[in-house]
């Protein structure tokens, strides 16, 4: 099978910036996705309601009007800052979809983050009251666990007392990047997980072995081809735990390409030919539509959608932009051209 019609995907974990990043990125979300959970680490973090509010009317006025069907989710940045009854009145009037946890200095705006996710007991109650749930950047900041080891460090000695100690809690790891973060999810009934197409298409020898290679650095990094195969059979596999999550993460190239490279890819543009590629490569296409729809709908309580994509596995007879560039003069590579390359993409709306 190389074409395939799936219901309108969903994106449970993006970055869409502010400004004129935001400007120059949204649409490329926008015309692939429809519900989209928007991660809150812009600056200053988003720790309230009307912050929230107030971000969402930013991008739905940055959207531009090809958008298919999209419908941004807000979540608030776990923080000393929220107040909890704030909290419970944005998840009652639907302003707040879910609260994000980062630990303080892992990945890009991460500095007002949490040392301990217990810390945040009281707040995680409203959640739990609210079947609201908690999105989990999974990653160890003490700089004595190696790089390649600290989500499973994290999951060990954060989640897993957390997940103990709230089993009415329910959780997503984000963007989840190894074998003992697939092996938590599956034996944590609590717990979903997205998972980034860069994550499942790529293994860090492609971060490194030829070239060190600034486009695919993020956070949690790109770990061993084993990580990778064992995020691939859990996306292909059906299990309803995971999701896609693109985790699409916009940079300058002035800052990807700088001496200290930022953290993050861009594929919100050709995510999905990526994961496409992926599962065809492992002949497991008529699963793309649980992965990339279904599943996430199930996981946030959201119907399916109308609309539906169809995906040919067919040359496209015209180059594809290999980057973006906003109005301030800035540009951004985009992720995954060459997989694009052989995907023609039709939306039936
Ligand atoms: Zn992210």
């Amino acid at each position: 099978m190389s074409s395939i019609t799936i219901p309108f995907p969903d994106d449970w974990h993006v970055h869409l910036r502010d400004g004129d990043m935001l400007d120059a990125v949204v649409g490329y979300t926008a015309r692939r996705f429809r519900y989209s959970m928007v991660m809150p680490n812009v600056v200053p973090p988003i720790t309230s309601t009307a912050e929230a509010e107030k971000y969402r009317d930013r991008i739905l006025a940055s959207t531009p009007d090809d958008a298919v069907d999209f419908r941004p989710v807000m979540a608030l940045y776990c923080s000393p800052d929220i107040d909890l009854a704030d909290l419970r009145a944005g998840i009652d009037s639907g302003v707040v979809a879910a609260v994000k946890y980062y630990p303080a200095g892992a990945t890009t705006n991460s500095e007002s983050g949490g040392t301990s996710l217990l810390a945040f007991r009281d707040l995680f109650e409203v959640l739990a009251d609210t079947d609201t749930r908690l999105l989990v950047h999974a990653e160890a900041t003490d700089p004595a666990i190696d790089i390649f080891d600290r989500e499973a460090a994290f999951l060990e000695d954060q989640l897993a007392p957390l997940c103990e100690a709230m089993p009415e809690l329910l959780v997503t790891v984000e963007h989840v990047s190894t074998r003992a973060g697939v092996d938590f999810v599956a034996t944590h009934p609590q717990c979903a997980a997205t998972v980034t197409p860069h994550h499942l298409a790529r293994e860090r020898s492609d971060l490194l072995a030829d070239g060190m290679r600034p486009d695919l650095y993020c956070k949690p990094v790109i770990n061993s081809s084993d990580d990778q195969a064992a995020l691939i059979d859990a996306a292909t596999s059906g299990d309803p735990a995971f999701m896609l999550g693109t985790d699409s993460a916009p940079h300058p190239t002035t800052a990807k390409y700088g001496p200290k490279a930022k953290a993050g890819v861009f594929n919100a543009a050709y995510g999905l030919e990526v994961v496409a590629d992926v599962f065809r490569n492992h002949g497991a296409l008529d699963q793309l539509g649980a992965f990339v729809s279904s599943n996430g709908c199930a996981v946030y309580g959201v119907d399916a959608p109308e609309a539906t994509l169809e995906l040919s596995h067919e040359p496209v007879d015209r180059d594809l932009a290999t980057d973006l560039s906003t109005s301030s003069g800035d540009s951004v590579v985009l992720f995954g051209t060459e997989e694009a390359s052989q995907w023609t993409v039709t939306v039936h709306n």
